[in-house]
């Protein structure tokens, strides 16, 4: 019910307007799948993305053979779905202890947030959870990032403002083996300006990780906006680029209608979407679950 509550401008972006159009056309032809065309596009699935969906709907509709335009919603639900279910898996590698995850993304897209989201509920599953103060670029973003330890109760490994990414991380491991700590969530710059130094700085990182904590498993998540649409696709092909991204997390689902974004990202950049943000509250981030999102949207 909170999904569907948080999907509530993509229901109307795309859900409403596909049974207007197939309420209209009441029988399957192919000004109809131009109609349903539009409405994939305008909600930012991506063009490619929309062309292949298209394309599985009228041959399925064909080998089918349906006709009613009703019923072209089960098949656009099952097409959906299937497209969400990437090889890779939608769950977080969180099952073994330690796990360290390492969040990038650019400024503004929810990073900070986000972080407080998976600690309270990494918490409220008994985990130990410390979170490293890794944007050390803006003053700021080190204090949201305490706000949000208070908050849930964790403590917050910071140096000062300016001082190097892969030191903090460095630190944040060192005290994460002594505490055995069960998850340590980093926060790292988002600069994407530069390529090349955001490339430098997360390879470091990485290499700290990898020298420090190799018994931990690892993520590393891709903080997207989703209401910046088809920009929110072109971020993530420059950080699938720079590092190896193991997932998203989609943010702000619940400000914008064009929630079809999800489907770009999962079938043109193949990063699976692992968690999906539905609010600013603490409660408000969830497992992303292709099945439960198509559920929500067409339910
Ligand atoms: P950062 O710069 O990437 O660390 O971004 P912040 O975490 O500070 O978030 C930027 C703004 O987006 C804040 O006002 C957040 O409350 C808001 N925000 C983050 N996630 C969500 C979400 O899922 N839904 C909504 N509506 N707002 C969100």
């Amino acid at each position: 019910a909170k999904l569907k509550k948080g999907l509530t401008k993509t229901r109307q972006g795309i859900t409403s307007k596909v049974d207007q159009v197939l309420k209209t056309y009441k029988k399957v032809d192919e000004e109809l799948f131009e109609e349903i065309e539009e409405i994939l596009i305008t909600s930012d699935a991506g063009v490619n993305t929309t062309m292949e969906i298209i394309d599985r709907l009228r041959n399925l509709a064909k080998e089918r053979k349906i006709t009613e335009a009703e019923d072209l919603k089960g098949l656009l639900k099952e097409i959906l779905t299937d497209l969400l279910k990437i090889e890779k898996s939608n769950e977080l590698n969180v099952n073994s202890s330690p796990t360290i995850i390492l969040m990038v993304g650019v400024n503004g897209a929810g990073k900070t947030t986000s972080i407080g989201k998976i600690a309270y509920q990494f918490k409220e599953e008994g985990k130990k959870v410390l979170l490293a103060a890794g944007d050390t670029f803006r003053a700021a973003a080190i204090d949201q990032l305490e706000i949000w330890g208070n908050r849930v109760g964790v403590d917050v490994i910071k140096h000062q403002e300016g001082a190097d990414t892969a030191a903090v991380i460095y630190d944040a491991i060192q005290s994460a083996k002594a505490r055995k700590i069960d998850v340590l969530i980093c926060d790292t710059a988002g600069r994407l300006h530069n390529k090349k130094n955001l490339m430098n700085e997360l390879g470091k990182v990485g290499k700290i990780v990898e020298r420090e904590f190799p018994e931990a498993s690892k993520e590393v998540l891709l903080v997207l906006d989703a209401t910046t649409g088809q920009n929110a696709i072109q971020q993530a092909k420059v950080f699938k680029e720079v590092t190896d991204i193991t997932g998203v997390v989609l943010t702000k689902l619940d400000g914008t209608a064009k929630g079809g974004v999800v489907l770009g990202i999962s079938s043109e950049l193949d990063i699976p979407v692992k968690l999906i943000g539905v609010g600013e509250g603490i409660n408000d981030l969830q497992k992303f679950v292709p099945q439960d999102f198509v559920n929500a949207l067409f339910g």
